[in-house]
């Protein structure tokens, strides 16, 4: 029987949640007072360059909650590198991410470190109903998930968000990938371990609206492809060959045609088409080179993460 008391850290990112902040650490003080007696306990609020006053609504949480540590990013650099802070920064035996918004309830942490002490490896948070998503949104991230499970060497857990709690190990495999396009659902999957679920339905949000439009979804979806698969590259190959016999069959039968029956000057349509079709075949092939050569660049570059402006720890 392990007699040290072991450490739980919740990483949170915050971007503009200035209203949220006072409801958020209400909910979390009830969760640090249930778990404070069996193991130390910590909060990570990652600020993300937010243009409110969610910082200084973070300093004034820290004098109630003496167990927040705010980590100051010197601009917003997004949720993903918000995360990767936190991960760098958390000093617990487990760690867990979870939303600002109290999208994801923090008793749920109760349940997820249970199954930790049983010995899972990785405690999965599965949202059973996306009852706070629009329909089309359900939609899409069904396909979105279907599409990169098929075509990916890894498989990401559909309905699993960021939300999950991570045992030292795991979060150490994480540090250890030097990717600075980080998109976390894929890295979390890619170290692999022993995981294990645990059901939660999803709140709707308390204050303030999402950061994340159908444009930026969409964006993130493709880098969620981009960054685990080359088939969206490779099939291009493919389609070409397929496009150029196809071609291949029409010209000889062009020239059948009109050595058999004399030239005919109404060719213009069929050239049209397959001009319009073929260079719409060229420019979508340029694009997926695009996309890739685009990760390749902003790989090479090596810069950081994010940059920290400061670290304010609670006095002791
Ligand atoms: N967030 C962040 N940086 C960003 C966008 C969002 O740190 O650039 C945080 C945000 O404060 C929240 C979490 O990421 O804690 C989830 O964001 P949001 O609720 O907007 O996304 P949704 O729940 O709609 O997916
Ligand atoms: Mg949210």
């Amino acid at each position: 029987m392990n007699t040290q008391r072991r450490k739980v850290s919740l990483i949170s990112p915050f971007y503009n949640e200035g209203k949220g902040v006072q409801a958020f650490f209400e909910r979390v003080g009830e969760l640090a007072a249930q778990l404070q007696p069996r193991y130390d306990f910590e909060v990570i609020a990652i600020n993300d360059g937010s243009r409110d006053d969610t910082y200084a609504q973070l300093v004034q949480a820290q004098r109630v909650h003496p167990y927040l540590t705010i980590i100051d990013l010197s601009r917003n650099f997004g949720k993903e590198a918000a995360i990767s802070a936190g991960l760098d920064y958390a000093t617990g035996d487990a760690v867990v991410p979870i939303d600002a918004d109290l999208q994801h309830p923090p008793e749920v942490v109760a349940q997820l470190i249970e199954k930790w002490e049983e010995g899972a490896e990785v405690v999965l948070a599965k949202r059973i109903d996306r009852e706070t998503d629009r329909p089309i949104q359900k939609f899409t991230a069904n396909g979105f998930y279907r599409l990169h499970n098929a075509i990916s060497d890894i498989r990401i857990p559909p309905d699993v968000g960021d939300f999950r709690l991570m045992d030292r190990k795991v979060v150490q495999a994480l540090k250890t990938l030097p990717e600075s396009r980080r998109f976390m659902k894929g890295l979390f999957a890619w170290v692999g371990f022993h995981s294990v679920t645990v059901e939660y339905q999803v709140a709707p949000r308390e204050h303030g609206t999402t950061s994340f439009n159908t444009w930026k979804l969409w964006n993130f979806a493709i880098e969620g492809i981009t960054s685990y698969s080359s088939a969206p590259l490779r099939v291009w190959t493919y389609l070409g060959c397929a496009v150029s016999s196809i071609a291949f069959i029409y010209a000889v039968y062009l020239l059948i045609k009109t050595l058999c029956f004399g030239a005919d000057t109404p060719g213009y349509a069929s050239l049209m088409i397959t001009i319009l079709f073929a260079s719409g075949v060229q420019l979508i092939g340029i694009g997926v080179l695009g996309e890739y050569v685009g990760r390749i660049f902003a790989e090479s570059k090596r810069r950081p993460v994010y940059i920290v402006r400061d670290v304010v720890t609670p006095d002791p």
